[in-house]
């Protein structure tokens, strides 16, 4: 099947490198996504961009001493030098800091919303430490989320994904001073989700997702949508006019950066096709990779900020994963609990960490990265078993004939069956795709220790590894006879793909 597809990964923080959690999550999947479509002859940009605005990012240029600007150059250079060690080839990246594009879609968006009175002032009570003298909007404070008890910052939880509302958390302290935060009257602007609330079920029953965030959104409209302020004036955030009431913060404006980055890499291409003018297409699909902890942004105001604009036609698909742990326990950079993700593509090698990521991506939940156990898995396979399948294959066999139909066994059959289902474009899992190839080489491993020669188990594997692990398919490609290779592409119907893509 074809299609086109505009593929986005969730914004890093520019606060820190990126560590085998971040690849794990959206990363990788949405390269593997993207791999996957282009194979079976579809039309895919994948973006994404360095989110200059957040919270976290004034906190870290606080605590550092060194400046927001400084800090966010230094690591968006250093995320994209780790994609491309991870092989995630992302076709536009775009640093979101005073940046043109950036700004004129945000403020599309947002005049669209002010315009339709889906954006108005409201006055609300924002947390604020008088010690400090800063806002506790966002990356300054934590307490008690009003809606499922855990600790949390009060703009979005990352156990509940629902957005706090401050007044109603408990024991809200300033993270700098450690002191409780008074409450301070401010003008700010609000979307007002009620408004469009019924409308936006309606178009969320059609968009596919997976259940854990279908069962989160029901039952956010079980529970009834509320107003979401978009502003914070006083703290960080892009301020489009001259009153800090209109400083949007950083979650307003993650559709607005997807967009952003479609309209640059559209105005540096030499392509005639332009990619944003897909968004206005009724074909495309807008496939949002993204955490769990991002769903109330991604699934409920970005849908709505373009919900009454009738310009923008394209389908949304929505792909969340829940968070993986390292040894057990949860990721942490300020404890050093960590692998970062060029230490460990460095050490071992880039396909092992793809194809090992891939297996244990915590999709629908939480899942572990083992340390000891990657290094044991990587010994097997790529230590053993795969040098093993390279010599079985190293020598061409010209003399075979390729017969029409190809003769399959039920089991390689039923293979190909459950890694077309996992390659969907609407029911996609990276974690399926990879749980095919390791059967396939556990057949292999069976059979050569047998003696056998399981050529048709082993042209499947370098076909269908393609998108997990791109340098090890090529490399397995290279050993096969043209007419083979044509043979198995035509059966999976999937276009061949040369070594420079
Ligand atoms: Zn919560
Ligand atoms: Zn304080």
């Amino acid at each position: 099947m074809s299609g086109q597809f505009i593929v986005t990964i969730t914004p890093p923080t520019p606060n820190g490198d990126l560590h085998i959690g971040h690849i794990a999550g959206p990363f990788l999947s949405a390269d593997v996504f993207t791999r996957t479509q282009r194979l079976k002859g579809a039309r895919c940009y994948l973006v994404s961009y360095s989110d200059d605005y957040q919270s976290y990012l004034k906190r870290k240029a606080l605590e550092s001493g060194i400046n927001e600007v400084t800090l966010a150059k230094v690591n968006s250079a250093k995320i994209q030098e780790s994609l491309r060690m991870t092989d995630i080839h992302i076709d536009h990246w775009l640093e979101s800091y005073e940046n043109r594009h950036f700004e004129d879609a945000v403020q599309m968006l947002y005049e669209f919303g002010l315009e339709h009175n889906l954006i108005e002032l409201k006055t609300s009570l924002v947390p604020y430490c008088e010690h400090c003298q800063i806002w506790g909007y966002e990356a300054f404070a934590r307490g008690g989320c009003n809606h499922c008890g855990n600790s949390s910052d009060p703009s979005q939880c990352e156990f509940c994904a629902m957005a706090p509302d401050s007044p109603e958390m408990t024991d809200l302290r300033c993270t700098l001073c450690n002191q409780s935060l008074v409450y301070k009257s401010v003008e700010r602007m609000f979307l007002k989700l009620p408004m469009v609330a019924q409308a936006l079920r309606t178009h969320l029953e059609k968009a596919p997702m997976r259940t854990q965030l279908r069962t989160w959104l029901n039952d956010a409209f079980e529970r009834g949508l509320t107003d979401w302020g978009i502003t914070r004036p006083g703290e960080s955030g892009l301020k489009l006019y001259k009153n800090e009431a209109h400083r949007v913060h950083t979650w307003f404006m993650g559709q607005a950066g997807y967009f952003a980055a479609l309209k640059e890499l559209s105005e540096q291409s030499a392509s005639p096709q332009d990619a944003y003018e897909l968004l206005f297409d009724p074909t495309t699909h807008v496939v949002n990779f993204l955490g769990m902890d991002c769903s109330y942004s991604h699934v409920l105001a970005y849908p709505a900020q373009v919900l009454l604009d009738q310009r923008f036609k394209f389908k949304n698909v929505f792909y969340t994963n829940a968070f993986l742990k390292l040894d057990g326990i949860d990721f942490s950079t300020s404890r050093s609990h960590a692998i970062w993700v060029r230490d460990l593509v460095s050490d071992a090698c880039v396909d092992s960490v793809r194809f090992y990521v891939s297996l244990v991506t915590p999709e629908e939940q939480s899942e572990n990265f083992s340390v000891e156990a990657f290094w044991a898995w990587r010994k097997h396979i790529f230590g053993e078993l795969l040098p093993q399948i390279v010599s079985a294959i190293s020598v061409p066999d010209v003399s075979r004939k390729m017969p029409h139909p190809l003769m399959l066994s039920e089991h390689e059959t039923d293979l190909i069956r459950q890694w077309q289902k996992g390659a969907q474009h609407d029911d996609f899992s990276m974690k399926s795709i990879a749980s095919v190839l390791m059967q396939l080489l556990e057949i292999i491993e069976v059979q050569l220790n047998a003696g056998e020669q399981p050529r048709n188990c082993i042209v499947l594997f370098a076909l269908l590894s393609e998108p997990t692990m791109p340098r090890l398919s090529q490399a397995l490609q290279q050993q096969l006879g043209f007419d083979e290779r044509t043979a198995f592409n035509a059966l999976l119907g999937l276009r061949q793909v040369s070594k420079d893509e």
